[in-house]
């Protein structure tokens, strides 16, 4: 047993806190009173929920583990989780506009940003005054990142960046673009620096709303930069270094997305439950025929094996413990379980499944994009292997 399992406080317990507790509660009255009745609807109309983006700011959820010095709500990152759970239960898109600007703006912003930037920027953002955006794909820049073609050179006052960013999520409303550039290609991804790039420099641009298979409610856009001028005090982290900050805002974002994929698994799951509980065929009750209880039974572990690992990857973090291995194991198991689970949910409907007018249609559409972003399923099994393999050179093996 490693020392570090020696020092854990209060050995094995699988109890959320009465605060964890809370906030489930707290969401999901919200997602049920503010969400719920408008989910089906910017589903079909592709409409940013920005009324509820607001709400969700006032309820802390945008800055969830920001220490409350920084606008934030200061919660631990179970708390995050079980937020990113709840929203998505309802809809998968209000998830991953909480989850873009808790994991992947306000948290390289925390971990990296000096003082005045912090003051600057983190602040409004983790009080949810500024929306931002995460903008590290371009189109030579997908699984391998570190590929960058967008430059960033320093002129006088300013880094002037050229370039063009790809499937930026809360592209259209964002005011704050977390931006990373090469400021020396000839290194490569040593050669990379993040920024912090008001949306509003003349010179950034951003493109038309892409159409998606789910998560329609989320906006995702190209964004471009032709000669922004970028002020020089806005290069955040060291210079050179920024590769390292988008792996490690990643890492956190990944539980994020993992979260988002649990809440989709869970109402899927929900609604295959309700069906079977309700639909008569054959004088039976469809829960009654064994085809039916195994898709219920297989979803059952998916969900709860999925909910055990997302919440270890949080709560190891929590405690400041590696976790690497673990949040790709939970994005990775917890993004395919969804999809299984929303297409089960979807044949337990039967010919409503396909229909609209239950949702599951949209929970598994949803549930895809979960095994994409943020690192594919093949991205998570290099990470999950790399680590495995770490581990046991250590172990001597
Ligand atoms: C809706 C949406 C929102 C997004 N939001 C953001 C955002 O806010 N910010 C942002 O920066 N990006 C965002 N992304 C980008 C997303 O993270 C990338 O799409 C993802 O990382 C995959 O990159 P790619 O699309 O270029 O696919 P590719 O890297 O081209 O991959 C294509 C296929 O090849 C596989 N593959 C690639 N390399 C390997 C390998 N070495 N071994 C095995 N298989 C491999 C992949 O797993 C995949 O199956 C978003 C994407 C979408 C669709």
């Amino acid at each position: 047993m490693s020392s570090e399992a020696i020092a854990a406080p209060g050995g094995l317990s699988f109890d959320l806190s009465l605060d964890q507790q809370a906030v489930r509660e707290m969401v999901r009255d919200f997602a049920e009173a503010e969400i719920r009745p408008i989910a089906a609807k910017i589903d079909v109309t592709h409409e940013f929920p920005h009324q509820n983006v607001k709400k969700m700011a006032e309820l802390g959820l945008l800055g969830m583990f920001v220490p409350e010095a920084y606008g934030g709500a200061g919660m631990d990152y179970v708390s995050y989780v079980i937020a990113i759970e709840e929203l998505s239960r309802v809809c998968a898109s209000h998830g991953v506009i909480a989850s873009v600007n808790n994991s992947l703006v306000c948290y390289p912003l925390m971990a990296y940003a000096n003082e005045k930037q912090k003051q600057k920027y983190l602040v409004p953002l983790a009080r949810g005054e500024k929306l931002g955006a995460y903008c590290l794909t371009e189109s030579n820049a997908g699984s391998n990142a570190a590929n960058q073609q967008t430059t960033a050179v320093l002129k006088g006052d300013a880094w002037v960046l050229n370039g063009a960013k790809i499937f930026i999520t809360n592209a259209g409303p964002s005011d704050v673009l977390i931006t990373y550039a090469a400021t020396d290609r000839a290194l490569g991804p040593k050669g990379i620096s993040a920024f912090i790039v008001d949306a509003d420099t003349p010179g950034v641009r951003k493109g038309k709303l892409e159409q998606k298979l789910g998560i329609h409610a989320s906006d995702t856009r190209e964004i471009y930069y032709e000669n922004a001028r970028v002020p020089r005090e806005n290069l955040f982290g060291e210079l050179n270094k920024g590769y390292a900050v988008a792996l490690a805002t990643l890492g956190g974002g990944r539980i994020g997305i993992a979260a988002q994929a649990l809440g989709i698994a869970q109402a899927s799951v929900e609604a295959a439950v309700k069906y079977a509980n309700e639909r008569t065929q054959f004088d039976r009750k469809i829960g009654e025929f064994d085809a039916i209880r195994a898709m219920l039974a297989d979803s059952a572990i998916e969900l709860e094996t999925s909910r055990l690992l997302v919440y270890q990857s949080a709560w190891l973090r929590d405690q400041g413990r590696a976790h690497i291995k673990e949040a790709s194991l939970a994005k990775w198991h917890a993004s395919e379980a969804a999809t299984k689970c929303a297409n089960w949910a979807i044949q337990v409907h039967g010919g409503y499944g396909y229909l609209s007018e239950f949702s599951v249609e949209r929970y598994w559409r949803d549930a895809r994009i979960t095994e994409i972003y943020e690192g594919t399923t093949e991205v998570q099994k290099m990470v999950v292997a790399a680590q495995v393999l770490k581990e046991r050179a250590i172990a001597g093996d």
